[in-house]
């Protein structure tokens, strides 16, 4: 694993990210029989930035069900994650749920249908995350919106093409904020463990999603959780999961466990290298994978 450093670069896009060091490494593995197995920094607390786009596509999920993917598609982009192309060939309507075109209708719909789509989230993480303590982190927030124009042009771009219902500051702000979300391994490992189990949340007994529901929202993360290589990671892996630019990947082996590796240096793709490799060395080592 220490000869992968060095590989990738931590982000710096978003000029806060960069700020974290690139030697960080940490691994948690929570099943769903209660048992945690973590590994190096596991504690630490990092930006989750896309991994967030699975909690907001549940609670959309769960807001308007299928009725969602009248404005966003589910199939993979096989392009970047804030290309601006494939949305001006597809006339608005985004790929999928997890490429940042996507995300932006995502939100748009849970601020039709929640009184407050940066607190839901925000409650949402802690209450799966097992941690009250959960924050947006204000100065990653600031960051992304003061670079954030990428972003920003997808926005305008949505709305020009009707599929923005709120203004699009008003989007933006609370899609940067869910990006800014900071969560530990453990934490996310214990949050992703109801995509494990059917779409209740073993924690809290929860059903947060209906069974068929579950199962779409993980191939959906098979299919599309890692942009542009999102076939190399099946390839590698084999597990449903999502990455972010903040170096974190959530994945889950449904019917056992949910995994989270964080390691900061990304690949141009914007997936961690080292978190990659951990999670090919785990499922090969263990044979455990969805194929
Ligand atoms: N906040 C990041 C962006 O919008 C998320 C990208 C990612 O994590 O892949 O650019």
């Amino acid at each position: 694993m220490q000869s992968l450093a060095g590989a990738g670069r931590v982000a710096s896009y978003i000029p806060e990210l960069a700020k974290v060091p690139a030697g960080r490494f940490g691994m948690a593995l929570a099943t769903l029989d209660g048992q945690l197995f973590t590994v190096g920094d596991a504690r630490e607390r990092f930006s989750v930035q896309s991994i967030s786009k699975v909690f907001t596509l549940t609670l959309a999920i769960q807001q308007v069900g299928e009725k969602l993917f009248e404005r966003v598609g589910k199939e993979p982009s096989g392009n970047p994650f804030n290309s601006l192309v494939q949305l001006e060939y597809e006339h608005g309507i985004p790929r999928n749920p997890f490429i940042n075109a996507g995300a932006l209708v995502v939100t748009d719909e849970l601020l039709s249908h929640l009184p407050d789509a940066k607190a839901a989230v925000l409650a949402f993480a802690r209450r799966l995350g097992g941690a009250s303590d959960l924050e947006y982190d204000a100065a990653v927030a600031a960051s992304e919106r003061k670079t954030g124009f990428t972003n920003i042009a997808l926005a305008n771009f949505l709305k020009s093409h009707g599929n923005l219902h709120h203004p699009v500051d008003v989007v933006l702000d609370a899609y940067f904020h869910h990006c800014s979300l900071s969560m530990s391994c453990v934490e996310l490992a214990q949050a992703f463990l109801f995509l494990a189990n059917h779409g209740v949340s073993p924690a809290t007994g929860e059903r947060l999603l209906t069974k068929s529901q579950a199962k779409r929202l993980n191939a959906i993360l098979l299919t599309c959780g890692f942009y542009d290589e999102a076939g190399e990671f099946a390839f590698r892996v084999g597990l449903p999961g999502k990455s972010g630019v903040g170096g974190g990947i959530a994945a889950v082996m449904p019917g056992r466990w949910a995994v989270t590796v964080w390691s900061p240096e990304i690949n141009r793709h914007g997936n961690s290298v080292r978190g990659m490799k951990a999670l090919e060395l785990l499922t090969t080592m263990t044979g455990e994978s969805i194929f």
